[in-house]
């Protein structure tokens, strides 16, 4: 068996023109496009190369964006400063501080800072906690960009065993829990669980988001198990590289995700698609929550 493989870059292209024709509508029909602003403090490498991805698909598909940066030893009070400035601006229909932001600087309360109504990435705790009961406001890109490649595939996950390999706040954690609310019979599994792969022999579909090279080998999966990569790891040799022995894995999968190009791309897509809903919403065209399962 060779997995089918889930071309996410292709995916989310579908994605950027379906929003580009919703962002040419409200410009036509009430002068108006939606606005994203981009908090960056310091100068990380990674960070950069990420919200310059970001900044230029706003470009391509008609929403505005702002880039704020910000030197590394800017205070807590300058970025609060900041963003209630951006809460209060009519123009501003999302807002994403670039993580991680440096050790002085206090995550949570930045975070918390950002208007619910403005919370694209999903991080705050309003809508962490929507997660919980079921509604949400903005789902968070990546594991909502993993939804939507299942989707896109036709994978139901109703009554599936999915197993989630990395159980942090921003991928593992939330991805389980949206999954559960369609259905899907979940474990999530972190770096203190014993035997890897007396879980994942089990999965379904396994989604892996643990941040380690080569984790999953063929052995610790099942012939025909869906398989979603999200890590990306930088190997020494510059090459990057998900979490998932991806030549070993494809020959015993149904479907498998490639690194790069599977749910990176989908990631960026997810942002573009919260903004535009919240400038949809300032126009009362959307309800102000969903509930997760009917996303
Ligand atoms: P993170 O905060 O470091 O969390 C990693 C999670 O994996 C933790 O829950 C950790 O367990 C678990 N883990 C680590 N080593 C493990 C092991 N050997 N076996 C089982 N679980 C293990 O990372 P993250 O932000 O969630 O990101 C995870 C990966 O996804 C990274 O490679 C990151 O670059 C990538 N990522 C990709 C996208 C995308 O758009 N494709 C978006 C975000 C992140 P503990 O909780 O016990 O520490």
């Amino acid at each position: 068996m060779s997995a089918r493989i889930i071309d996410g870059k292709a995916i989310a292209k579908e994605i950027r023109a379906e929003i580009k024709q919703r962002v040419e509508q409200m410009a036509v029909r009430h002068g108006m496009r939606p606005g994203l602003a981009v908090i960056l403090v310091g100068k990380d490498p990674a960070s950069e190369v990420y919200v310059r991805g970001k900044i230029a698909d706003c470009k391509e598909v008609g929403i505005q964006s702002e880039l704020i940066e910000l030197p590394v030893e800017v205070t807590q009070a300058e970025l609060l400063r900041r963003i209630d400035a951006l809460n209060a601006d009519p123009a501003v229909h999302g807002i994403l501080v670039q993580l991680p932001l440096p050790g002085h600087i206090e995550m949570r309360s930045i975070l918390e800072r950002i208007s619910v109504e403005k919370d694209v990435d999903g991080f705050h705790l309003y809508n962490v906690g929507g997660l919980i009961t079921g509604d949400t406001i903005f789902p968070p890109c990546t594991p909502y960009g993993v939804q939507k490649l299942l989707d896109h595939e036709g994978i139901d996950v109703e009554g599936r065993n999915v197993v989630v390999v990395g159980a942090s706040n921003i991928v593992g954690k939330p991805l389980a829990v949206m999954l559960m609310q369609k259905d899907a019979t979940v474990c999530i599994c972190h770096k203190k669980t014993r035997d890897l792969a007396q879980f994942t022999i089990l999965a379904d579909i396994l989604v892996v988001a643990a941040g380690v090279p080569g984790l999953i080998v063929p052995q610790m999966i099942r012939t025909g198990t869906v398989v979603i990569d999200v890590g990306i790891n930088r190997l020494p040799d510059g090459r990057i590289t998900g979490d998932v022995d991806f030549e070993g894995v494809r020959q015993k999968a149904s479907y498998i995700t490639p690194v790069p190009g599977g749910v990176g791309p989908m990631t960026r897509a997810m942002l573009l698609h919260n903004t535009i809903l919240s400038a949809e919403r300032t126009l009362g065209e959307r309800p102000k929550s969903f509930k997760l399962s009917a996303l």
